[in-house]
């Protein structure tokens, strides 16, 4: 049966695809999306970043942009991001960087798309640093695990991806990337995917993101917990300790503007923090997703309004 969060997470996310809400959100929208975006500008997140440092949390920014329409755009943003890996080794913060396949031409030109975000991986290799590929909706999880299979087989190891505890294919895939040594961030999903390959059930979704959580930590291998979900953050402390699995070998991650407190506090105890922190101007398909995720992060922004 479907409960009332699975239907308001359906719902958010239909009415956030309908071009004329989209347009409206744009143009008046923007002071609210704020409260998930670091800023509109690399310097800007860069301070922000700086602010989470000193207070014990890691980051990883990512450049917002995705499913872009002309190739031309992707060139445009494999820049900035070697501008921003060159921003964040100037000015010593200690982040890495998250991209999107569809962000570097994933959907117009497959291997336009591996060429660009060849050469994000080469200049963060110079700069000793690391790059996410953040996972997209289902018709680009294969092609995104061969991106990285392909930049490994090339010495480019200092690439990672996302698995989503919500599609039935997961954990063959958990087992494939650990036997290739591909450094993974576990999440639920954010998408929206058809009951034929995804959990559409919070409960199940969450067994599943236990089982793989449990399943990478038993190997030799780092892993990085994505979530704001007080169940999943018990589970994996319980599980580290009961294990003995030290604190240096996983970390948490949590989105910038969510659970701040929370951070801070997992960073206190000793824990491995990081935050992922987006900044720029094409904000509107990552907030309407963080507004899909729990009718809580609506009704943060509808309190800001009154303000
Ligand atoms: P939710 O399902 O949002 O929340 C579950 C429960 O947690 C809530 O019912 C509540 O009890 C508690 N909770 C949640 N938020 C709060 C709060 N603010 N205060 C108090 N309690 C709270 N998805 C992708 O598909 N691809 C990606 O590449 C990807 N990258 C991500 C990177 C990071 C760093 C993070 C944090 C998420 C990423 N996601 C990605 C999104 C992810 O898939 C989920 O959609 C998102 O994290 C929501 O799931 P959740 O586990 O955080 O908990």
């Amino acid at each position: 049966m479907i409960t009332t969060n699975e239907l308001y997470r359906k719902t958010l996310l239909t009415i956030a695809g309908n071009p004329r809400i989209e347009r409206l959100t744009i143009k008046y929208g923007k002071s609210l999306a704020r409260r998930f975006i670091a800023s509109e500008h690399l310097d800007g997140a860069l301070t922000e970043v700086r602010k989470l440092n000193e207070i014990g949390i890691m980051a990883t920014l990512d450049h917002l942009g995705e499913g872009i329409q002309v190739l031309e755009q992707a060139t445009g943003y494999r820049d900035e991001y070697i501008r921003l890996i060159e921003g964040i080794s100037k000015s010593k913060v200690q982040s890495n960087v998250s991209l999107k396949p569809t962000q570097m031409g994933l959907a117009l030109d497959p291997e336009a798309c591996y060429q660009n975000i060849r050469a994000v991986a080469r200049e963060a290799k110079y700069h000793r640093n690391f790059v996410r590929i953040d996972m997209e909706d289902s018709p680009y999880t294969e092609a995104t695990l061969q991106i990285v299979e392909r930049l490994h087989r090339e010495g480019l190891t200092n690439v990672g991806t996302v698995i989503q505890a919500y599609l039935f294919r997961t954990e063959a895939d958990v087992q494939h990337c650990i036997e290739h040594h591909i450094p993974l961030r576990l999440v639920k999903g954010a998408y929206k995917e058809p009951a034929a390959i995804a959990y559409q059930n919070a409960k199940d979704v969450r067994s599943q993101f236990e089982r793989i959580i449990q399943l990478h930590l038993d190997q030799d291998v780092y892993t990085a917990i994505a979530s704001h979900d007080d169940r999943i953050i018990q589970f994996t402390k319980r599980y580290a300790a009961e294990h003995s699995i030290s604190k240096e070998r996983f970390e948490f991650q949590m989105l910038y503007g969510l659970r701040m407190q929370e951070q801070e506090r997992l960073a206190a105890e000793g824990y491995r923090v990081r935050c992922y922190v987006p900044y720029g101007t094409m904000w509107y398909p990552y907030y309407t997703r963080r507004l899909a995720e729990k009718p809580g992060n609506l009704m943060l922004v509808l309190k800001n309004m009154g303000r």
